[in-house]
């Protein structure tokens, strides 16, 4: 038989959360060894449950969740997303702005591939969340990365945004708080990426999912309610601020000139339409989410089991000589940076497969999320403080002697 192959359009495509290192974690496991996952932002399987409110919805509704819905999602959780915008101070949106998709990333790969043509070009942040660059490049475009500064907060470097701007330039996307750097972004961060967006009439993608998990005095600030003049496009869901993930549950909400972007909205509506629907039950979940009790403030304020294990992970690691990483104001991770000549570090991702391999722990590695640096590593914060400190031993055990050839 001749060989099949994948694509063409994949071949700039990659997820490395899930990739490679991922694959040998899992041959590892097959070998009887049990690996310690600091790759996935996943709360579930550390113990951060569900609250009881929403898996009882999702429950009560199952008998009458059984069919396809509209495609842009049910008409409750619509309504519950519009006033949860509305309370953000945002306005000038309304049910028929909402798209609830399985999560958000299949609303992400959806917005792009409704907008760019072959060669369009997006800015997207560096270090990013992987799946907004592999998301353009499957849809034909070119991600452009943009600099965040690391002695600067992780914030954009603006300067460094509008030098890339070209008339192929669509949008510039933006996730804050920032997953991996856990970045939360100051209203002047704010303003100017929406200067620009208007100079240029460019479209925002601002990527909200983790706008309830702030650490100290962070303060999240929709980007959506700084600008009434700019197409935004908010992503937000219920997989980290409730705990998730496996629901699959997602929203999408245009504000600004939609009337300029009728002919774009109408993509988005056949896209939405050809997947028919997203998963009905779970869309249940989203009312009793948003309009219950916050149970999260409880895990990121005071002696909250979030903020705790920010805390320790930072400080341990910081202990560690020859790495160093800035406190997550927002998130599950922490960004960390070894120090490249100290370990001679040349291969970032050959470094967390050592690490892997030796001490059974898993990070992912900064090139992962698509910076050109080769010293980075990610790691999240979600196990137990009794897990999480042992971890950390075992990684400042594999630094004390490592060093690449
Ligand atoms: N956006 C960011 C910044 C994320 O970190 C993640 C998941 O880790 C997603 C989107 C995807 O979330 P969902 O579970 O809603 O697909």
């Amino acid at each position: 038989m001749k060989n099949v192959n994948k694509s063409a359009k994949l071949n700039n495509v990659c997820y490395e959360i899930r990739g490679q290192i991922a694959a040998e974690a899992r041959r590892l496991e097959d070998e009887g060894h049990k690996i310690l996952k600091l790759n996935i932002g996943n709360p579930a399987p550390f113990g951060f449950e569900a609250p009881d409110d929403i898996l009882k919805d999702v429950i009560h509704n199952l008998p009458t969740a059984q069919g396809y819905c509209e495609s842009k999602g049910i008409y409750p959780a619509r309504v519950a997303v519009m006033q949860y915008f509305q309370q953000n101070g945002i306005l000038n949106v309304s049910v028929d702005d909402i798209f609830i998709g399985n999560g958000v990333s299949e609303l992400i790969v959806m917005a792009m591939q409704g907008l760019l043509n072959n060669d369009d070009e997006v800015l997207i942040p560096a270090p990013d969340y992987p799946l907004w660059t592999a998301a353009v490049s499957l849809s034909g475009g070119v991600p452009v990365h943009y600099r965040c500064v690391e002695e600067n907060q992780w914030f954009p470097d603006l300067d460094d945004i509008a030098s890339k701007i070209t008339d192929k330039t669509k949008a510039i996307v933006l996730i804050n708080p920032n997953n991996p750097t856990g970045a939360v972004y100051s209203e002047d961060v704010l303003q100017g990426i929406l200067a620009l967006a208007r100079k240029h009439q460019l479209i925002v993608f601002s990527d909200e999912i983790y706008d309830k998990i702030l650490y100290d005095d962070a303060k999240h600030i929709p980007t959506a309610s700084l600008a009434n003049d700019v197409l935004v496009i908010t992503m937000g869901g219920l997989s980290k601020n409730y705990r998730i993930a496996g629901f699959r549950a997602g929203w999408m909400v245009i504000t600004g000139p939609k009337l300029h972007a009728e002919d774009y909205i109408e993509g988005l509506n056949i896209l939405s339409s050809m997947r028919l629907c997203a998963n009905v039950p779970c869309q249940h979940a989203i009312q009793t989410a948003l309009g219950g009790y916050q149970s999260i403030n409880e895990l990121i304020k005071d002696d909250g089991r979030l903020i705790k294990q920010r805390n320790l992970a930072h400080q341990l690691l910081n202990e560690i000589d020859g790495i160093s990483c800035n406190p997550a104001m927002g998130a599950l991770y922490l960004f960390v940076k070894v120090d490249a000549e100290k370990f001679n570090i040349t291969d970032d991702e050959k470094m967390v497969l050592d690490l892997l391999k030796q001490e059974k722990i898993l990070v992912v590695h900064g090139r992962g999320f698509n910076i050109k640096e080769k010293n980075y590593f990610r790691l999240v914060f979600l196990p137990h403080e009794d897990e999480l400190r042992p971890a950390i031993e075992k990684i400042k055990n594999f630094f004390s002697t490592y060093r690449q050839e």
